[in-house]
């Protein structure tokens, strides 16, 4: 394997086969990869020196090859009132990512891993529960460059991706910070913070199969949200294991759409539509789309009677997201009489309907607030 002398090498990112690989390139056992793999992936260890199943030596040769655990260090954390967690994350560049923790259950959210990410209003207690239950949205790259007109996000631009390692590492940093451990405990991941996904396609999906074969988090618990970069559509629904599909629609109509989301003038709604149609659902799977409402802009009855002309047919659902607000973003959020009356146009016509309520909006923790947040608001 090629190492850069100049700077360490995470083994977090690297798959069982490039573990034993490693191994036994160190003339050691291909076992030995495999105790790498528990070590790094369910024990979730943040230095070397704790594996003690592995020889001194071979630990010694990972040390002199310059490799390192890799795991991103917790810069802030800012706690919501309603137990919402937001984490800065910074990476050994420097560069830096946020990642939310969402605690569900006692407080009415959804946990049953069948909703993954989404926050319903759904009064839900359960004493004698002996597990934790809890999403994760996690980011994909270090900024975006979607530049959808309502996000925070959007105005860093684009930094860089994150590598699979950088992907597995936020959720293996805020696993450790909870004191919390899949699959006994029951943890939702969302791709929904910054960055989009498809634009980093190799690194996600390999961080997906990371998180199923080595963190314990099948992949029925994974949702990943596109802006709509149709290709990689396609690409996702030949994958063998896959999250579920999330579309941010956020509109009823291209001139709409193109307006709030420009990547709309590379990939229209009829492409987008016809991807989301010959996606292979698995049996009982639904797709999701995400609106976010802007008062005034995309909200009215007649807005909502386009999005159920555009959804005819598909096995979906929608997920509501009155705007959360923001500096720098021009939108306002609309009245919930506003919300609600959306949401009954299309209930009665047939596509189920949920409004996603915010969490962490105290601490800028919501839907489109991240990174941005740490800049512009007084928050830290
Ligand atoms: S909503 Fe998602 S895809 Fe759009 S700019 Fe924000 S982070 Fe990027």
């Amino acid at each position: 394997m090629q190492m850069d002398k100049d700077k360490q090498s995470a083994l977090l990112g690297l798959t069982l086969q490039e573990l034993t690989d490693l191994a036994e390139g160190a003339s050691q056992p291909a076992y030995r990869g495999k105790q790498l793999f528990h070590a790094l992936y369910s024990e979730r260890i943040t230095a070397l020196e704790q594996i003690s199943t592995l020889p001194l030596e071979f630990r010694s040769t990972l040390d002199q090859q310059d490799f390192e655990v890799g795991l991103p260090t917790v810069e802030k954390k800012f706690v919501s009132t309603d137990g919402t967690v937001r984490y800065l994350l910074s990476f050994a560049d420097g560069q830096s990512v946020e990642a939310v923790w969402m605690p569900e259950g006692d407080d009415g959210e959804s946990g049953d891993g069948s909703e993954a990410g989404e926050h319903l209003d759904a009064p839900r207690k359960d004493a004698s529960r002996k597990y934790a239950r809890a999403t994760i949205c996690l980011s994909s790259q270090v900024g975006c460059a979607v530049d959808c007109q309502f996000c925070l996000t959007a105005l860093l631009g684009i930094k860089r991706n994150l590598s699979s390692g950088e992907i597995v590492g936020q959720v293996c940093a805020i696993l450790n910070d909870q004191k919390v451990s899949p699959p006994h405990d029951r943890v939702n991941l969302v791709f929904m913070g910054m960055g989009e996904p498809f634009l980093n396609y190799p690194n996600f999906i390999k961080a997906v199969g990371l998180f199923v074969d080595g963190v314990g988090i099948p992949e029925s618990r994974m949702t990943v949200s596109t802006a709509g970069i149709v290709p990689r559509i396609y690409d996702l629904s030949a994958e063998p294991v896959r999250p579920k599909l999330a579309i941010s629609l956020n509109a009823s109509n291209d001139a709409l759409r193109t307006q709030l989301m420009p990547i709309n003038k590379k990939w229209n709604l009829e492409k987008l539509l016809l991807a989301a149609r010959e996606f292979q659902l698995r049996p009982r799977e639904k797709l999701t789309f995400e609106y976010v409402l802007l008062d005034e802009v995309n909200d009215s009855p007649v807005n909502a009677r386009e999005v159920l002309e555009l959804l005819r047919g598909l096995r979906a659902k929608i997920n509501l997201i009155a705007l959360n607000p923001g500096p720098g973003i021009a939108f306002h959020t609309p009245a919930q009489q506003r919300v609600l009356e959306f949401q009954r146009i299309l209930v009665e016509g047939g596509i189920p309907a949920f409004i996603r309520r915010p969490r962490g909006r105290d601490i800028f923790a919501a839907c489109g607030q991240l990174k941005r947040t740490a800049e512009l608001a007084n928050v830290s």
